[in-house]
């Protein structure tokens, strides 16, 4: 099983919630991911490697994160709409 944890993802754990649901939904990855229990909407957040170790099963994988581009402002743009902007 890949280590790669994403956003979404769908997840068995190996202990049950005391709700009784096992599958819990990441919804914040990095040094420390939070998954919510599906059952009762509890958060826990908990550090990747022990999550690692009590996840069972990835039973979906979440969307590949978007990457946004650089995109830099063109300097002309903030100048253009100062001068629009001075018409009364
Ligand atoms: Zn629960």
């Amino acid at each position: 099983m890949a280590d790669e944890i994403r956003i979404d993802d769908h997840v068995q754990m190996k202990k049950k919630h005391p709700c009784g649901s096992d599958v819990w939904t990441v919804t914040r990855t990095g040094a420390d991911i939070k998954i919510r229990c599906s059952g009762c909407g509890r958060v826990v957040m908990m550090d990747r490697e022990t999550f690692l170790k009590r996840r069972k099963k990835l039973l979906q994988q979440g969307p590949v994160p978007a990457v946004l581009p650089f995109q830099p402002i063109p300097a002309a743009t903030a100048q253009d709409m100062a001068e629009g902007s001075s018409e009364a």
